[in-house]
């Protein structure tokens, strides 16, 4: 709880005249204000409880989920105001910054100018950057050839699965991360006769957290080429919001596609916008979508889900239902951490490993991005490359990529917001690890120094952890 004279009286007039809405709104905004995130978002949802339709509330709490990194969630609340065309564009700016921490770049330039130009003191340099489409590399020939693409299935109906080109050994680091992997999803599937000597039945997902960007998806993608099954990804917001009204039927035909596809890693991204959907306005129907996702997952027959590999991922894994926890559902978490040093030169290594390459230094590049998550160094890696590709070009030969290429790339880069992420985990995990769940986090938590509170941390150990 903050200790802050004021904020101190004004919780307590709130107490004493809960039905008080200005009070409330005014609380929460104090609240946001001092960064106080959690207890203004809660402070925001009783709000909410009061005025269902206020949109200085509903941005109020979009703008709590944003700086708590819960983007599907912040989006789901501003839906309905951002149906409207005059809807304030202080909702557009956060929709843009939830649309960013999403990944949909197009969509959050498109909101942020519409936002902008409607009242040009939300200019925000910092986020318009982000927001620049990064230059196309001109026709990558080899040795500059792009990423290995990832194989289609042939099915031509069956656009979303995919053939995994990668596997753990382009995951760096993250040994026990993982290692846990393997028990956990791979030796079912690979060796079921000794699990089945041990009384050990397959089944159950693993939900991976941890910031955006530190590699979650590329880590659940390389679980199914190591296994080598299908991947199927899906955005649970998508389902949510793309759908609405046929959410259920989204929801079991995703399952049945797993289920042709076996073995397959059916992969759930943002399974945070499920549980926080919850204690929105549509209550009812998220019930029943959440019911019928937990049925799904604990296979309608016996056998129905033998093969197919749940993982699921968030970066709020704070707001994932308790119903999710139970043993055979989600029964494990694994902490996906931010990478430290020797873990950021053993990403760059393996991001730069099919370029031309000079001597490289990569503890260097590694020293100057701390604070830096895998996603973060992709794209230094990716804009060092088409640089050097353009140079290439004028120089009529290939030129080898060299250590002054990364530097001078990352040195002009802004990570993204890590130290934002372990604030917010902060937050939650101090005042709630009664039950454990959230050792593993805590070492980072603790152990703050340096720039990005990462220092003198595990590095990217990760390990194991039960609900
Ligand atoms: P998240 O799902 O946690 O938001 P992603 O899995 O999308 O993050 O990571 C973004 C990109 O960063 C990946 O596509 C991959 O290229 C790179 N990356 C992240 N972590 C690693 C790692 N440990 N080893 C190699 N590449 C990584």
């Amino acid at each position: 709880m903050p200790d802050d004279a004021g904020l101190h009286a004004l919780r307590e007039a709130a107490r004493l005249s809960p039905d008080n809405l200005p009070l409330r709104r005014h609380l929460a905004e104090q609240l946001l204000t001092k960064g106080y995130l959690a207890e203004a978002e809660t402070e925001f949802r009783a709000a909410l409880v009061l005025a269902p339709q206020d949109p200085d509330v509903i941005t109020g709490l979009a703008e709590a989920f944003v700086r708590q990194s819960a983007y599907g969630a912040a989006l789901s609340v501003l839906e309905p105001l951002l149906a409207d065309p005059g809807h304030a564009p202080r909702a557009g700016l956060l929709a843009a910054r939830a649309l960013l921490g999403e990944g949909d770049v197009a969509g959050a330039a498109r909101r942020y100018h519409d936002a902008v130009a409607r009242d040009p003191s939300l200019a925000d340099p910092g986020l318009a950057e982000r927001l620049t489409p990064q230059p196309q590399p001109v026709t990558p020939a080899p040795p500059y050839a792009p990423e290995t693409p990832l194989n289609r299935a042939e099915d031509p109906d069956d656009a979303e699965a995919e053939r995994s080109g990668v596997t753990f050994a382009d995951v760096a680091g993250m040994e026990a991360v993982k290692e846990s992997l393997r028990v956990k999803l791979l030796l079912p599937v690979q060796q079921p006769e000794l699990f089945a000597a041990f009384g050990k039945r397959a089944g159950g997902g693993v939900l991976l957290y941890g910031p955006p960007g530190a590699g979650k998806t590329h880590l659940a993608r390389a679980a199914a080429g190591e296994l080598g099954a299908a991947f199927i990804s899906v955005g649970l917001a998508d389902i949510l919001d793309m759908y609405i009204g046929s959410s259920e039927r989204n929801l079991r035909a995703t399952f049945e596609m797993a289920r042709r596809h076996r073995p397959c890693v059916l992969f759930f991204d943002e399974v945070d916008a499920l549980a926080a959907r919850r204690s929105d306005m549509r209550q009812a129907h998220t019930r029943q979508l959440v019911n019928q996702f937990l049925a799904e997952l604990d296979g309608v027959e016996e056998h129905a889900n033998e093969g197919v590999l749940v993982l699921a991922a968030t970066n709020a894994p704070w707001y994932i239902d308790a119903a999710f926890r139970r043993p055979g559902r989600f029964d494990q978490m694994v902490f996906v951490p931010p990478p430290d040093a020797s873990a950021r030169a053993a990403i760059l290594r393996i991001l730069c490993r099919d370029k031309p390459l000079a001597e490289m230094d990569y503890d260097a590049v590694a020293k100057v991005t701390d604070g830096f998550v895998g996603a973060d160094l992709k794209g230094v890696v990716d804009r060092a490359v088409e640089t050097k590709l353009r140079q290439s070009i004028s120089a009529g030969r290939p030129l080898p990529l060299t250590t002054n290429d990364l530097l001078t790339v990352a040195q002009a880069t802004r990570p993204t917001a890590v130290k934002e992420w372990l604030g917010t985990a902060r937050n939650y995990v101090l005042h709630a690890n009664d039950s454990g769940a959230w050792d593993e986090l805590m070492p980072w938590i603790d152990g703050k120094t340096g720039k990005t509170g990462m220092t003198g941390m595990k590095g990217m150990k990760g390990s194991k952890g039960r609900w």
